[in-house]
């Protein structure tokens, strides 16, 4: 049956009605598991498998609009899961050069394997002129901070048409936002700390991919190099599933109307859900819902800091994603290519009214 994102996301891997049964069974603290004679079976040893874990993959592989799903301790462990257990001495990597600036820091590790990284901007799909001789191209749309959007679907057509696999990094969307596996990509991959689980309490991470053998790969990884969730953040992640749908419409509701009323006010304003912005274009055609960050840029540090300070509603932190608006000037991180103003504002489930009026009258601190 096809059913609305709503009711997907209420009822994404729960298991079906038993008597005396919950609804989502609680965590399974496990070790270890009773194993006599053939050392088989779905559950062995704690870091090769976990009945929370298959929960939480199952629902995420629903969300991902099928999918075999490999859940990990961080977002940073499902990226690099992908990255260093696909790319071999010699290959040809294409990372975005305005990514997620702990990924661009893989750039490093992966040359010291032995790789070779090509980087190009995500705007105007400016990977898929390197992808000749690639093995892997890496993409990440919107981009985090800088929110350009590539064209998914196309530079999946360069990348296969040269035989490279394609990871998206889909964190800032979610996949009830954009779903990278139904435009072509090999691999869709999120930092679930974000948006997904959206109460800021953990970190977890994952990858999806519909092809097993690319599954088991990952899989492998993970029980290698030990990345494992636990089973109090998988089962929470679980829990938070049921929101996702309600969390995403108010955030990019209330996202929006924050970008307008920011408009006319300041400068290098970005939300790629706005018709003005200069991604709208090609989000429209991938997207289904924008997501909770808003990007601008106020004329100094010492602007942007007063702006953050005079904030009532909004917490100073980094991440994104959470029910509670949330902001930071960037630029105190170093890595990234924005201005010492440059805002990110990630909007949490407020009341619309209450949000627009807080950032406005910090706004008019600065002025
Ligand atoms: C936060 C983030 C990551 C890393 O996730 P962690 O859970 O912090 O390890 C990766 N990619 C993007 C786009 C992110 O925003």
């Amino acid at each position: 049956m096809e059913v609305g994102d709503g009711t997907l996301a209420v009822g994404a891997g729960r298991p079906g009605a038993e008597n005396f049964a919950p609804a989502l069974p609680g965590p399974v603290f496990a070790g270890h598991y009773h194993l006599a004679g053939e050392a088989s079976g779905p559950y062995t040893y704690g870091r090769d498998s976990n009945p929370t874990w298959t929960l939480l993959e199952q629902a995420i592989g629903e969300l991902e609009g099928g999918a075999e799903v490999v859940s990990f301790s961080s977002g940073m462990a499902a990226v690099s899961a992908v990255l260093l257990s696909q790319v071999r001495v010699g290959d040809v990597v294409v990372l975005p050069d305005d990514c997620y600036l702990t990924t661009r820091a893989l750039r490093e590790r992966l040359e010291s394997y032995g790789a070779v990284v090509r980087m190009a901007p995500t705007a105007g799909d400016a990977q898929a002129a390197l992808v000749d001789g690639a093995r892997l191209v890496w993409l990440e749309t919107p981009s985090n901070p800088g929110l350009d959007v590539c064209d998914i679907a196309r530079v999946v057509a360069a990348a296969h048409a040269a035989g490279a696999l394609v990871a998206v990094d889909n964190t800032l969307a979610t996949p009830l936002g954009q779903r990278p596996l139904d435009l072509g990509a090999d691999f869709s991959v999120a930092s679930d700390t974000k948006a997904l689980t959206g109460h800021g309490d953990l970190l977890l991470g994952h990858v999806a991919t519909r092809d097993p053998g690319l599954a088991d790969a990952i899989r492998l990884w993970r029980k290698t190099v030990g990345a494992v969730p636990g089973p109090m953040e998988a089962w929470l992640a679980h829990r938070s599933l049921a929101t996702l749908q309600l969390r995403l419409e108010r955030q990019s509701a209330n996202a929006l109307a924050l970008a307008e009323a920011l408009w006319g006010r300041v400068s290098g304003l970005r939300y790629p859900g706005s018709p003005d912005d200069p991604s709208h274009e090609v989000a429209v055609r991938q997207m289904r819902r924008f997501g909770c960050v808003v990007s601008f840029t106020l004329p100094s540090e010492d602007a942007a800091e007063r702006f953050l300070g005079s904030l009532r509603l909004v917490m100073q932190a980094t991440s994104f994603g959470g029910v509670q608006s949330s902001a930071e000037r960037r630029g105190r991180w170093g890595g990234d290519a924005v201005e010492p103003g440059f805002i990110r504002f990630s909007v949490g489930i407020e009341d619309t009214e209450d949000l627009v009026a807080d950032v406005l009258q910090a706004l008019e601190k600065i002025t």
